[in-house]
């Protein structure tokens, strides 16, 4: 009785079963024009996923993110802690890009190009339907299926997850790394062993469990589609002036006849649905755009002899009536900044010499004034050696020219050290006004980079 009360009277969500346990989805494949496609894209991204790691640019890898070292790299530059602005700079960019790809063209990343999806519906979900069979041409899986297929199946997830959760980490680690520890037993190196485990189990989990729940709890995108979205994006949609009032075909009596719209009521667009939704409620949260529903759609309309569309790629407004604009504020303002930004992110990476470089005042006293009258400041230099080899630093005041230095030897740093040293720094009294001083200080590399930084020197 509680039970009975405790019951929503209908589906509050896609994938939740009235008494709140977890609906099972199976959609059923609609290999239309889109689906074939979208495999095609998909088998094209599955490689680029693959090949990337392995792939140079610059003498280093085209993608490696390499987490302990705190170094990025990206088309064959490498964003060093130090680079936090850069980095910050082209995370931005990347995400303007991604808020003018949806403003455009929707959820195509989710639909076409995701590795979830890619994943699950061209690599996993096929298997699945190969091993366990499907009742008729629903994707809900045979009733009778014996226990060693199911033993196949999950023994092949495992192989393919560890696959993935091999070229997962060849994005974190190198495959140079990767390479030498899959020859090696485990015990030689358990750490990346355990996060090899660890990635696998996660793999087996998302794809033979969890599924679509990634794209509707998990991941953040869906639910920012409302402000990324706006009535004129493209998406999937269900046109209602045409399908409505929905209603089953009747016997007997001719097509152009039915009083009722294009939508037979076949169900066939929510069967095929990968997140359980269906389409002709609306725009919703949990559509990634995977146009199944367009190609099952198509293929009835074919069969009804009406013509396809009825489910489309079309905008909110398009589909009210209203015209089409392509033009608007977000179109205009996200390029713009994107040039913008891109703009200042290529100048300054063009900037970047083998080495940075920052001057930084030491604590305590602003100046002492030596015994012989001569004024000092202390100061601190911080040089990030960029490359991966040892290189030496030497340092010399541009302006003005009669400043001593309390060394005359070079800075020696490893590859990839950061370090501060202090220095002190000495200077004629009469080179001060009003207790300033501008000075110039050069910085050279035996590798034959140069940098000009300025300081503020003060005096009496
Ligand atoms: S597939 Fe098309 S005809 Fe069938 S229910 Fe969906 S919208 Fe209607
Ligand atoms: S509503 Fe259509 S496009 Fe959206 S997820 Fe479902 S099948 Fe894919």
């Amino acid at each position: 009785m509680a039970n009975a009360l405790l019951q929503a009277e209908e589906h509050v969500l896609s994938t939740l079963e009235n008494d709140g346990t977890r609906r099972w989805l199976y959609p059923r494949l609609s290999a239309g024009p889109y689906w074939h496609a979208r495999r095609i894209v998909g088998f094209l991204l599955i490689a680029l996923f693959v090949a990337l790691p392995h792939l140079q640019m610059r003498g280093k890898p085209m993608i490696l993110l390499d987490i302990t070292r705190r170094e990025f790299t990206f088309f064959g530059f490498t964003f060093l802690p130090t680079d936090t602005l850069l980095l910050a700079l082209f995370m931005i960019c990347v995400f303007l890009a991604i808020f003018l790809l949806t403003a455009l063209f929707g959820r195509v990343w989710c639909g076409w190009a995701c590795p979830q999806t890619v994943y699950l519906e061209f690599v996993y979900r096929p298997i699945e339907r190969l091993l366990m069979g499907t009742r008729g041409k629903g994707g809900v899986p045979s009733k009778a299926v014996p226990g060693w297929r199911r033993v196949v199946l999950y023994a092949t997830y495992l192989v393919l997850s560890m696959l993935l959760a091999h070229t997962f980490l060849a994005y974190f680690v190198g495959v140079e790394a990767l390479s030498r520890w899959v020859r090696q037993s485990p015990f030689e190196h358990p750490a990346p062993f355990l996060v090899m485990a660890l990635t696998t189990g996660l793999m087996m989990f998302d794809f033979s469990f969890f599924r679509e729940q990634l794209c509707l709890i998990a991941c953040p995108y869906g639910r920012f589609q409302s402000v990324l979205l706006d009535r004129k994006s493209l998406i999937v949609a269900y046109d209602r002036n045409r399908g409505e009032p929905r209603g089953k075909l009747q016997k007997n009596l001719p097509i152009v006849d039915a009083p009722t719209g294009d939508c037979v009521d076949c169900g066939l667009c929510v069967k095929t649905c990968p997140t359980g939704i269906d389409i002709r409620n609306g725009l919703q949260m949990e559509c990634i755009h995977c146009t199944q529903c367009m190609d099952a759609c198509d293929a009835v309309m074919k069969r009804v002899q009406r013509p396809p569309g009825l489910i489309r790629y079309s905008s909110q407004d398009a589909i009210a009536g209203k015209p089409q604009r392509y033009l608007r504020p977000r179109v205009i303002i996200y390029p713009v900044l994107l040039t913008i930004l891109l703009g200042i992110f290529v100048y300054n990476l063009s900037m970047k010499k083998s080495f940075d470089v920052t001057l930084l005042r030491n604590y305590g006293s602003p100046y002492t004034v030596g015994i012989d009258g001569q004024i000092e400041n202390s100061l601190r230099i911080k040089l990030v050696n960029r490359l991966e080899t040892p290189d030496e630093f030497e340092i010399r005041f541009l302006h003005p020219g009669n400043v001593m230095l309390d060394r005359d030897t070079a800075i020696v740093l490893a590859g990839r050290e950061t370090r501060t040293e202090p220095i002190l720094v000495t200077v004629p009294r009469e080179e001060f006004t009003f207790g300033r001083l501008a000075a110039e200080i050069e910085i050279r590399s035996r590798s034959g980079d140069r940098r000009v930084v300025t300081c503020q020197l003060l005096g009496p």
